[in-house]
C-alpha cells in the first residue's frame, strides 16, 4: 500500500521544526511531574493554564542538549491533555515513541485549504495539524466540554485530541498545533476516502483532472455510493452521530466534516476500480440537501437503549464505534450490487467557530449558490444538514 506523505529527513525545510516538536513532546510527556496523575481541578482548563519551556542548543537544567535551532516550546492546558490520553488509553511511552521515535515524522502535501500543515508518524497512528491561533483557541474554550463529552461517550466519533502546543524557533514565528489521532490508521489498506460536509456548493476534489489514487482525498459530489450497515451498528452510529453533533452544536462549531475510509474486502482492486469508475463517471448523483427524514423521528426511541450491551453479540464486531466497520456498499448507479467493505470513519476538523469570516464567506458566497449549499452556514444549520445527509448515505440492512 501506498505510504501518505514524505518523511522528513535533513535538509527539508522542516527537519528542524520537527526535531523540536519530538524534543518538545519528549520533555512534556515525559518530565518526572508528569508521572502523578492527580484528579482534574477546573483550574487546569483555563486558558492561562499554559507553560513555556526554553530549549537552548547546550541544554538547561531540565532540557537535553540539541541540534535544532533554539526554541521555546509551550504547552497549553498539559494536565488535561495528560487525562485525555489516559482516556483514549494511550500508554505515555507508547505515545513519545511513536512520535519521538527514531523515525521521522511523514509531512502530507497540505490536505487542506486552510493552509494547516499536516505530519503523520511513522506507524500511521497519530497526526499533527499545524493550526492557526483562532483555532488553538477554540479548542481551549471548548476543552472542558470536549473532554466531559468524550469522557461521557467512549464511542464518540468526534476526533480523539491527545496535545496541544507551540514551537517559537528564536528569531522565527510561533507554530501551533495539535496532536490527533489518525481516524484511518487500520490494519486493511484504505481504498478510497471522503470528507464529507453535507454540503454540495464546491464539494469536488480539487485533484479533478490529476492523478487520483486512493491517498486523495474526494468530497461529498464525489460519492456516489451507499452504505449499507447492520441494524444495531446503523442504529448506534446514527444516535452516535446525533450526540456529537449536538455538542459541536453547543460549542458553535462547523465546517466539520465526516471522514470516511473504504476498504474493499474482495478482489480488493478491481472491485474498487469497479466503484470508481462507477463514482467518477455515474450520471446520477445523491440528491443534495433534500428530504431526509427528521433523525428526532428514527432514533427518539431507539436512543435510550442504545448501551454496550445491546451490540456486542460476541461475533467478530468492532469494540470502537467507526473502525473496522462490516458494511456493504452499493453504488448509486448500479441498482443491487452490493460491495463487501470495511468501513472507518470519525468527525474531523472541529476548531472552527462561526466567526465574522465564516459569516462573510456565506454572504459572499450566497451571491454566487444558492445559501444552503455553502459550507458556511451557522451551526444550528450546519449539523441539521450534515446529519441529513449522512443518513441519506448510511442505511440499515435488515
Ligand atoms: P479545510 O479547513 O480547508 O477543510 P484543514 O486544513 O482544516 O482544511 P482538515 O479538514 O482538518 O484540514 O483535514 C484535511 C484532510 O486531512 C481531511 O480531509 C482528511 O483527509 C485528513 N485528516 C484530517 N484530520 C484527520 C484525522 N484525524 N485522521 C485522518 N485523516 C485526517
Ligand atoms: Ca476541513
Ligand atoms: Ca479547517
Amino acid at each position: 500500500a501506498k505510504k501518505q506523505g514524505n518523511t522528513i529527513s535533513k535538509g527539508h525545510k522542516n527537519y528542524d521544526l520537527m526535531l523540536s516538536l519530538q524534543l518538545g513532546i519528549r520533555y512534556s510527556v515525559g518530565k518526572p511531574a508528569s508521572t502523578q496523575l492527580r484528579d482534574l481541578r477546573p483550574s487546569d482548563f483555563d486558558p492561562r493554564e499554559k507553560f513555556w519551556t526554553k530549549f537552548p542548543s547546550k541544554g538547561s537544567k531540565i532540557t537535553p542538549p540539541h541540534y535544532s535551532t533554539e526554541f521555546k516550546w509551550k504547552d497549553y492546558c498539559p494536565m488535561v491533555f495528560r487525562h485525555l490520553r489516559k482516556l483514549f488509553a494511550l500508554d505515555p511511552a507508547d505515545y513519545m515513541m511513536a512520535i519521538c521515535g527514531d523515525d521521522a515524522l511523514r509531512e502530507l502535501s497540505s490536505p487542506g485549504k486552510s493552509g494547516s500543515v499536516f505530519y503523520l508518524t511513522q506507524d500511521d497512528r497519530f497526526m499533527i495539524k499545524t493550526v492557526k491561533k483562532s483555532e488553538l483557541k477554540v479548542l481551549i474554550r471548548m476543552l472542558s466540554g470536549y473532554y466531559h463529552h468524550v469522557a461521557k461517550y467512549e464511542n464518540s466519533l468526534i476526533t480523539k485530541f491527545y496535545g496541544m502546543h507551540s514551537v517559537k524557533p528564536s528569531g522565527g514565528q510561533k507554530i501551533r498545533f495539535i496532536v490527533m489521532g489518525n481516524l484511518l490508521c487500520s490494519e486493511y489498506r484504505i481504498h478510497q476516502r471522503f470528507d464529507l460536509k453535507g454540503s454540495s456548493y464546491g464539494r469536488t476534489t480539487d485533484k479533478a483532472g490529476e492523478e487520483i489514487d486512493e491517498t486523495t482525498t474526494l468530497k461529498d459530489l464525489d460519492l456516489k455510493q451507499v452504505f449499507h450497515l447492520r441494524s444495531p451498528w446503523f442504529k448506534k452510529l446514527i444516535w452516535q452521530i446525533e450526540r456529537d453533533c449536538e455538542f459541536l452544536e453547543t460549542e458553535g462549531i462547523m465546517d466539520y466534516s465526516l471522514l470516511v475510509g473504504i476498504h474493499f474486502r474482495d478482489n480488493a482492486s478491481s472491485t474498487n476500480e469497479g466503484v470508481f469508475a462507477a463514482s467518477r463517471n455515474a450520471s446520477c448523483e445523491l440528491e443534495p440537501l433534500k428530504g431526509g427524514g427528521s433523525l428526532d423521528e428514527i432514533c427518539s426511541s431507539e436512543s435510550e437503549r442504545c448501551d454496550d450491551s445491546r451490540f456486542i453479540n460476541g461475533r467478530n464486531l468492532p469494540i470502537q464505534l467507526g473502525a473496522n466497520m462490516q458494511a456493504r456498499a452499493e453504488p448509486v448507479s448500479r441498482n443491487g450490487e452490493m460491495y463487501e467493505v470495511v468501513l472507518y470513519l470519525g468527525i474531523i476538523d472541529i476548531l472552527q467557530d462561526y466567526d465574522i469570516c465564516k459569516k462573510l464567506e456565506h454572504a459572499y458566497k450566497s451571491l454566487q449558490a444558492d445559501p444552503t449549499s455553502i459550507s458556511a452556514v451557522d451551526p444550528k444549520l450546519y449539523s441539521r444538514r450534515f446529519r441529513d445527509f449522512i443518513s441519506r448515505v448510511f442505511v440499515e440492512d435488515d
